[in-house]
């Protein structure tokens, strides 16, 4: 039954591979018996064992063979920035290139959300976002997806001094999760399996720029995961001006595909709703959004614009920000507003990631 499970070649990162997977490689593969998999899950996710060495209820011969046909390390921290307000920028060098990506901890009274990116880089082209400034590099691979949470984990248990997790994922990061799927659905089903780390399906949210097959895939995997649409405008002609993904898939598919997405999970879809100043933050704009959304349970998530190199936008001040939130409540659309976090070590989207690239090109690293 598991057996139709196609394997990978290995030498493979041990990352990459889901539970089931791990059964069937270590049956055919490596000649064990499949209760080995609860071990390897074990301490590769509860324990965040980082080498092989460390996992002691395997047979010695069997932890040699594995240090050489599964790597652990596919990614590595080389520069943990903390913002004032309690913010950790992580830049990571993926393990087998040296590209660089990075990932956010967000604390907040009672979660710890981490902001993960499946892309280094991106190919959509927001004209807000410093992530596709560059176009992308390439996409990343599950490993490297389920490897930044777990030096994440690395990273709190050694500041905590105990076993340390997200509580809570947002692939918010780098690249269009989308334009990854099989990688990064894989790498979410790893992070949320009860045998490995066991993060809440509730508790993962996925953005998309609005890749309507995407939507419409996962709308029929039977998955709980949260999904978060970036609107930023509220009609097709704005929309196209800021994000060139509009041109492909346009308001008039995106929202249909939105509300397939609610009726086949139960699940609200939450907008991200970037507020620039003069250009989508007026109240007509907020007026349209609402008859946009009037027939779709959603809710709205408003967030001021972060400055970034090369997009003449400004953010709005702070009552036409609070005008807008205003508007959208008493029209019982729920909305929230995200207080920017980690602005002062450029914690959003691709700003480090970029401005590493440009000051660092002539020489050999940016480690400290
Ligand atoms: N590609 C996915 C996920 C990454 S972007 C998506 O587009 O949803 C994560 C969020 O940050 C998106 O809503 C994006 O539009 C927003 N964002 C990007 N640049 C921003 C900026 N300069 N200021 C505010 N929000 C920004």
């Amino acid at each position: 039954m598991e057996n139709d499970t196609t394997l990978p070649a290995f030498p493979f990162p041990a990352y990459g591979l889901t539970h089931e997977e791990w059964q069937t490689a270590l049956k055919e593969v490596f000649g064990q018996p499949r209760f080995r998999a609860d071990q390897i899950f074990k301490s590769l996710y509860k324990e965040a064992a980082s080498g092989w060495e460390a996992f002691t209820t395997l047979p010695a011969p069997l932890r040699q063979t594995l240090a050489g046909q599964a790597p652990i390390e596919a990614m590595r921290i080389v520069e943990a920035i903390p913002s004032q307000d309690g913010t950790v920028k992580l830049l990571f060098a993926c393990a087998s290139d040296g590209e660089r990506i990075e990932s956010v901890l967000i604390p907040s009274k009672d979660r710890m959300t981490q902001c993960i990116s499946t892309q280094a880089g991106c190919n959509f082209r927001c004209a807000f976002c410093a992530s596709g400034r560059l176009g992308k590099t390439r996409d990343l691979t599950t490993a490297e997806i389920v490897a930044q949470v777990m030096e994440a984990v690395r990273f709190l248990s050694g500041r905590e001094g105990t076993f340390t997790r997200p509580s809570n994922l947002v692939v918010m990061g780098m690249g269009e999760p989308f334009d990854n799927y099989d990688n990064v659905l894989k790498a979410l089903k790893i992070l949320n399996a009860q045998k490995g780390l066991d993060v809440g399906a509730r508790h993962i949210t996925i953005s998309t720029c609005g890749v309507v097959p995407g939507i419409r895939r996962l709308a029929g995997e039977g998955l709980q995961f949260e999904l978060s649409v970036s609107l930023h405008a509220p009609n097709q002609d704005l929309r196209k001006g800021l994000m060139p993904v509009s041109r492909r898939w346009p308001l008039e598919e995106l929202i249909p595909a939105c509300a397939e997405y609610t009726r086949a999970t139960g699940r609200l879809v939450t907008f991200e709703y970037t507020l620039i100043r003069q250009i989508n933050d007026q109240p007509r704009h907020a007026d349209e959004l609402i008859a946009l959304l009037r027939a779709l349970p959603c809710k709205v998530n408003l967030i001021p614009l972060s400055p970034v190199e090369g997009f003449a936008g400004r953010r709005p001040d702070n009552a036409s920000c609070l005008a807008f939130l205003d508007r959208l409540m008493r029209a019982k659309i729920p909305t929230t507003m995200r207080n920017s976090r980690g602005g002062d070590v450029d914690a959003a989207c691709g700003q480090l990631r970029l401005r590493r690239l440009a000051t660092s090109s002539g020489e050999g690293g940016n480690t400290p």
